[in-house]
C-alpha cells in the first residue's frame, strides 16, 4: 500500500490500576486514501454489466477531479479499478498511474463474491489484474472485492488471492455474512452504515 501516510505524535498508554508509572507505547496511525475506479452505474446489482453501454461514462469526469485534488493536497492513493474499465480505457489507467498512486483491483465486473464460485473469481480476478497490468505496466498485487463482499462464507477468495500472487486484500469490514451496501439485493433489510474496513495482509514477502 502506498498510501498517504500521516504520523501521529506516540499515544500515552493508559494508566492501569496498579501499574504504579505510566509508559508510553509508540504507537502510529496510518492514514490511507482509496478510490473505487467505477461508473456511477456500476455499483448497482439492478443495473446488470449488459446493460451499461445504455448509460453515460462520467468516468474520466469524476476521475480527473479527483487526481487533481490529490495532486494539489499532495496525497497519494490507492485505486481499485474494474477490469470491465480498464479494457475500454486504459488510458486512465495509465493517467492514475502516472501520477505515483497504486493501482489494485476491483473485480473485473463488480460483480459480488455471494454470486461467484471460486473459479468463476479466480478467472475475473485474472482478466482484471491483466487488463490493469497490461494498461500500465505495473504489477498489481492489492484487491478489493465489490460490495465489500469478502465475508465468513466468501473467504475462499482470500486462498486463491493468495494463489494469484496478491499482497494484501481490502474487503473486509466486519464478520457477518451480509455484503455492505445495496444489502437488500442479497435479501438484507437495507444498506448497513459504513464501518472501518480491514486490510488483509496475505502474503507480505511477495514482491
Ligand atoms: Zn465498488
Amino acid at each position: 500500500m502506498c498510501d498517504e501516510a500521516t504520523a501521529s505524535p506516540p499515544c500515552e498508554e493508559p494508566r492501569t490500576p496498579g501499574d504504579g508509572a505510566s509508559h508510553r507505547m509508540d504507537l502510529r496511525v496510518q492514514n490511507g486514501f482509496s478510490v473505487d475506479v467505477e461508473d456511477w452505474y456500476q455499483g448497482f446489482p439492478s443495473i446488470p454489466p449488459a446493460s451499461w453501454t445504455d448509460y453515460e461514462c462520467r468516468l474520466a469526469v469524476g476521475l480527473e477531479r479527483t487526481l487533481d485534488l490529490l495532486a494539489e493536497f499532495g496525497t497519494i492513493a490507492t485505486f481499485f479499478i474494474l477490469g470491465y474499465n480498464a479494457e475500454r480505457y486504459p488510458h486512465l489507467v495509465r493517467m492514475i498511474d502516472q501520477q505515483g498512486h497504486e493501482l489494485a483491483t476491483h473485480g473485473y465486473d463488480h460483480c459480488s463474491l455471494f454470486q461467484q464460485s471460486p473459479k468463476q473469481f479466480r478467472d475475473q480476478l485474472r482478466r482484471s489484474t491483466d487488463a490493469i497490468e497490461n494498461a500500465s505496466g505495473t504489477r498489481v498485487v492489492g484487491h478489493r472485492a465489490p460490495y465489500f463482499s469478502m465475508a465468513q462464507t466468501t473467504q475462499w477468495a482470500l486462498d486463491i488471492l493468495i494463489e494469484e500472487g496478491f499482497t494484501y486484500d481490502s474487503s473486509i469490514y466486519g464478520t457477518t455474512d451480509a455484503p455492505v451496501g445495496h444489502a437488500s439485493a442479497h435479501g438484507n433489510s437495507g444498506p448497513r452504515p459504513p464501518r472501518s474496513s480491514m486490510i488483509m495482509v496475505m502474503n507480505a514477502s511477495a514482491s
